[in-house]
């Protein structure tokens, strides 16, 4: 019987992947191979050539065949919109005199609050007075003598109440004092402590976070604050709540201030209406103002202002991506969502971060018809092996998604890739409807990068993708349920007391000093924010009632739908719409890849004639 060999090739935004079958005159079809590479260039131009062929050769390889035994090979009708993402501050804390430390060194020294005048630790000697003290200790000073010049002046009745340490001594000076303190070290910019002034030292017991100075009246109490200084230090506290030591030093001229930035405001142009938010009401603001406009022609941010830049920026890389011009891009989705972004506190001496509320945008733009058939010309001259572009990618992928098993129509598909989130049906009668929106696996990695302020995208990537756990000894690991798990062979020395990232194959560990638990809340609230929203409102796109609750059965597909709780997050939403929702295992074998490719294959026979569904 005659066979024909065809590979299906899904180029996306992220991924290219491919299938490889034999078909036969019954058609009856036997898939060889599937691979996948990350795709070249924007999707959609000649550049993803290169990916392609790679992934071609590896497929054929896979399926132990040659290139040239491939008869046809069938390529997506890409979708014709590219997404991008930014961020900005919508707030910021300016302290515009040095006032306040807070920070997590590994070992302070002692425990408890002590409030007193700062002095330099080679001025106490000459105290005669019976007021209590804070001693600033600058790096010059050795950890024996600094104790022994305390020991000394506490026995003449001075009252020492705290330090401030600028290297990591806080724990050999605290070992040798008769009458403890409280020691906040590691304060790299000791030179800004400013003399003379009233401060207060918090260190907290190992294990617990500091109460007196991250609580406004705390601060009121030591300082002997007015409720209208109280309000203006409110910031500072609120800086300080989670850390397990902090200094805050009053300097009556000192000011401190959370302004609101102008962050301007964007006009929504919608087909029915248009709408003006103020960026400053957060991502729940205008995520409302957006349903209410009807479908998105255009979003505009106000020139001079964080958004206007913003969306500018947006602009311009989408036009440079794609060759068109600036005035050209129209934004056609929008997904706001509140970020914490971490920036450096002016004022501040130890380097310490303060996280802003900002905004992330994630936009989606509809370029001019992609070039997909460029690229599958110059594919056929390159290879000599007759290219075709199958039909409209939505369609691939619902009949991709219709070879999971216990799966029939009429079938919702949810394509959770990593820049937009589609949904896509097909009803009985085979009529189309789909919708690509902003937002998806990128802005997750996004949204964990700035919140753990960790500006490593690739490890952000990581945090995203696997469970965390924290080693706790050299064979013992506690994993996220808060369970001990023994190891048969040591962990890296370097990991030990860390918080790692378990991948499948070793561990690592994070550069950061944020517990487990943090980590995993803002992975997973990252994770929800993008998803959970976007697949409410694909959904709702793609009813025709957009009632959710008219359907049925949903599909996930996609790299995102790969992920260990996105899929449980989604289905457990729907649910209570009372809709079954589960992520593909396609032809029984391939979990949520391959949906396009595979759906490329098949519907190869649907052109010859055949009935599918
Ligand atoms: P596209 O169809 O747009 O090319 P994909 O379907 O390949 O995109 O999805 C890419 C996204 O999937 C990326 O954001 C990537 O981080 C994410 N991804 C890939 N593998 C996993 C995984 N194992 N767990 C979680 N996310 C994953
Ligand atoms: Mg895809």
């Amino acid at each position: 019987m005659r066979k024909q060999i065809i590979a299906g090739i899904d180029i996306g935004n992220s991924t290219t992947e491919i299938a490889i079958a034999e078909v036969n005159e019954e058609r009856e079809t036997n898939f060889l191979s599937q691979h996948l590479v990350p795709t070249t260039g924007v999707k959609g131009t000649v550049d993803n050539i290169k990916g392609i062929s790679v992934c071609l050769k590896e497929a054929a390889a896979k399926a132990g065949i040659e290139l040239s035994h491939i008869d046809c090979i069938r390529i997506n009708d890409a979708v014709p919109v590219i997404g991008d993402l930014a961020m900005d501050l919508i707030s910021e804390t300016v302290i515009t005199e040095s006032s306040m430390i807070g920070h997590n060194p590994d070992t302070p020294g002692g425990a408890g609050l002590g409030v007193g005048v700062t002095i330099l630790i080679d001025q106490l000697p000459e105290v005669q007075s019976t007021d209590s003290y804070i001693v600033v200790v600058p790096k010059a000073f050795d950890y024996e003598w600094v104790a022994h010049i305390i020991n000394k002046a506490v026995t003449r009745g001075v009252s020492v109440k705290g330090a401030i340490v600028q290297k990591d001594d806080g724990t050999l000076i605290h070992n040798r004092l008769d009458k403890k303190i409280p020691i906040v070290d590691e304060v790299s910019m000791i030179e800004k402590v400013p003399l003379q002034k009233l401060a207060a030292v918090e260190v907290a017991l190992p294990g617990h976070v500091i109460r007196m100075l991250s609580n406004p009246y705390g601060l009121a109490t030591v300082f002997h604050l007015s409720p209208k200084e109280t309000k203006q230090i409110a910031a500072v506290s609120k800086s300080l709540v989670g850390n397990r030591s902090a200094v805050v030093i009053r300097t009556p001229e000192g000011e401190i201030v959370e302004r609101k930035i102008e962050a301007g405001s964007m006009s929504l142009i919608g087909e029915t209406n248009q709408a003006k938010i103020s960026i400053n009401d957060g991502a729940l603001a205008i995520m409302e103002a957006y349903k209410k406009i009807g479908e998105l022609k255009d979003v505009q941010g106000e020139t001079g202002t964080n958004v206007g830049g913003m969306l500018n920026g947006l602009r311009q890389d989408l036009a440079d991506l794609t060759g068109q011009e600036m005035n050209d891009i129209y934004i056609t989705d929008l997904l706001a969502v509140d970020a914490g972004i971490p920036t450096s506190i002016s004022g501040a001496m130890a380097g310490e971060l303060a996280m802003e509320q900002g905004v992330a945008l994630a936009s989606m733009v509809k370029t001019e018809k992609v070039s997909i058939q460029k690229v599958s010309n110059l594919l056929e001259e390159q290879l000599e092996i007759p290219v075709e572009v199958g039909g409209v990618e939505a369609e691939m992928a619902i009949i991709g998604a219709l070879t999971t098993p216990g799966t029939e129509r009429p079938i919702v598909i949810l394509d959770m890739g990593g820049g937009s989130t589609d949904a896509a049906t097909i009803d009985k009668k085979g009529n189309i409807n789909s919708s690509h929106l902003a937002g998806a696996g990128d802005m997750v990695t996004l949204l964990i990068n700035s919140e753990l302020a960790l500006q490593d995208l690739e490890l952000a990537e990581k945090i995203k993708k696997y469970p965390l756990g924290k080693v706790l000894s050299l064979f013992h690991m506690q994993l996220e349920d808060g369970t001990i798990f023994f190891s048969e062979t040591p962990f890296p020395p370097y990991t030990y007391g860390k918080v790692v990232i378990r991948e499948e194959e070793g561990v690592t560990p994070l550069p950061i000093r944020t517990s487990l638990e943090k980590v995993r809340l803002i992975r997973r609230e990252s994770k929800r924010k993008v998803f959970v929203t976007n697949a409410l409102r694909a959904l709702e796109r793609v009813t025709p009632t957009r009632n959710i609750r008219h359907i049925s059965f949903v599909v996930m597909l996609g790299g995102s739908a790969l992920d260990f709780e996105i899929p449980q997050m989604i289905s457990e939403e729907l649910a209570k719409y009372s809709i079954v929702a589960g992520f593909a295992n396609i032809r029984g074998s391939e979990g949520p890849r391959n949906a396009v490719a595979t759906g490329l294959i098949l519907s190869s026979k649907v052109e010859k004639g055949a009935i599918y569904g």
